[in-house]
């Protein structure tokens, strides 16, 4: 049986975070609590579609999945369970942020399964942390990290930023340098990026008009990622990805398999799947999610698979829930494999491109490739496509090269 990812999202937080465009919000417990039923149905409908799979990766995501009862968070890992095979070792992550975990939630966390927690730390400066809106400090994020430890997680990622109002190389530096010596077995480093119709698009904007620039430059920017790298590198971390690094044998599992490809189902609002070279994503509205999840489904005909009306009725449900499906074509797929795989360090192998395509590789992409290793972007390592440190930096570009 192929393997399959799961991705769940869990849409509340506490508050907003300034920067934040995901699909997020705080939300009142009755609400939490109709969206957990109404995921709980989108899962055993989808029972069918796991059937010809083996689950190897689980990511509960959000938001912040940590706000949830840890009851809740245990039920919808037995109702997954129960309606897909779950290989013997699958690796299930949950998103934490700080100051909202219990010691008793981490315990039945480690009951349902999940191995490995994924914190929103950001920063470890609280000024940059109160600067970007979050609601914990560095403490706050020690007490939390360390009773996950306690409880026995030894498989633990922490969320950094950089390029946030304020910072500079200095407290950036000490930020990794705190981090490391916490010794997380993965790190997730990403710049902050200033998405429209966030908070802190507004406040760059009104700085801008007076002439201020609240943001760090475009050179400390690149200053800070280069910092990442030595103080990583040289703490045990491999960078295996643009911006994770992790501890020999402790990469992401489920990111690798983004990055590579590998089919997976999203649950819950605005989840992304692609499932059988087809790409498409649930729809965003919370309360139509709910009532098409909870009032249209008859009680006990959620489990009838006998009946060719009531499997009928199943999949016009799960359709009505999808939104933007996309057939991807052969040239889809090529520049996928293309621009997710060149996220990876390892680059990507010409040998599996023609295996999966039925092409050579250098027959598709010959003159993008002669053309990227002429400007030192690209190197071709033993038939493996890798971008230089010089292509890293300009990645988007290079990228983009490969789109037809
Ligand atoms: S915790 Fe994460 S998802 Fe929630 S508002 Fe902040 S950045 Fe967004």
């Amino acid at each position: 049986m192929n393997g399959l990812e799961i991705y769940i999202h869990i849409p509340f937080c506490v508050k907003k975070c300034d920067y934040c465009d995901f699909l997020s919000a705080p939300a009142d417990l009755e609400t939490k609590e109709k969206y957990v039923e109404a995921l709980i149905n989108e899962i055993k409908l989808n029972k069918n579609k796991m059937s010809e799979y083996v689950v190897d990766t689980v990511f509960i995501g959000g938001g912040t999945p940590s706000l949830l009862e840890e009851n809740q968070i245990s039920k919808i890992m037995s109702v997954l369970r129960d309606n897909c095979n779950m290989s013997e070792n699958p690796e299930i992550t949950i998103e934490c942020n700080p100051g909202t975990i219990t010691e008793s939630k981490l315990w039945e966390y480690k009951k349902s399964g999940i191995n490995r927690i994924s914190f929103g730390l950001q920063s470890a400066n609280d000024q940059e942390l109160k600067s970007i809106g979050r609601i914990h400090n560095y403490a706050g994020f020690l007490e939390s990290y360390n009773l996950a430890r306690k409880c026995g997680f030894d498989n633990i990622n922490v969320d950094l930023m950089s390029a946030l109002p304020g910072q500079t190389l200095k407290s950036y530096e000490e930020t990794l340098n705190k981090v490391v010596r916490l010794e997380p077995e993965h790190i997730s480093a990403y710049s902050l990026i200033v998405e429209e119709n966030t908070l802190m698009y507004d406040r760059v904007k009104k700085a801008q008009i007076k002439g201020i620039n609240i943001l760090p430059d475009e050179e400390s920017e690149r200053k800070m990622y280069y910092l990442t790298n030595n103080i990583l590198r040289s703490n045990g971390y491999r960078k295996y990805e643009i911006s994770n690094y992790s501890k020999p044998g402790k990469e992401c599992k489920h990111n690798i398999g983004y990055w590579q490809r590998k089919e997976y189902l999203g649950f819950g609002i605005g989840a992304a799947s692609l499932y059988k070279e087809n790409r498409y994503n649930n729809i965003s509205d919370i309360n139509k999610y709910i009532e098409v999840l909870t009032n249209n489904i008859k009680e006990n005909s959620i489990n009838n698979v006998e009946n060719s009306s009531e499997v009928e009725n199943q999949v016009n449900i799960l359709n009505s829930i999808v939104k933007n499906l996309q057939q991807l074509t052969e040239r889809d797929r090529m520049e996928e494999f293309m621009f997710l795989g060149l996220r990876m360090m390892e680059g990507v192998s010409m040998e599996k491109f023609e295996r999966y395509f039925g092409k050579p590789y250098m027959e598709v992409y010959g003159k993008v490739q002669k053309k990227m290793e002429d400007k030192r972007f690209l190197i071709n390592d033993n038939g493996y496509v890798k971008l230089t440190e010089f292509g890293i930096d300009l990645s988007n570009y290079v990228m983009s090269e490969f789109l037809f």
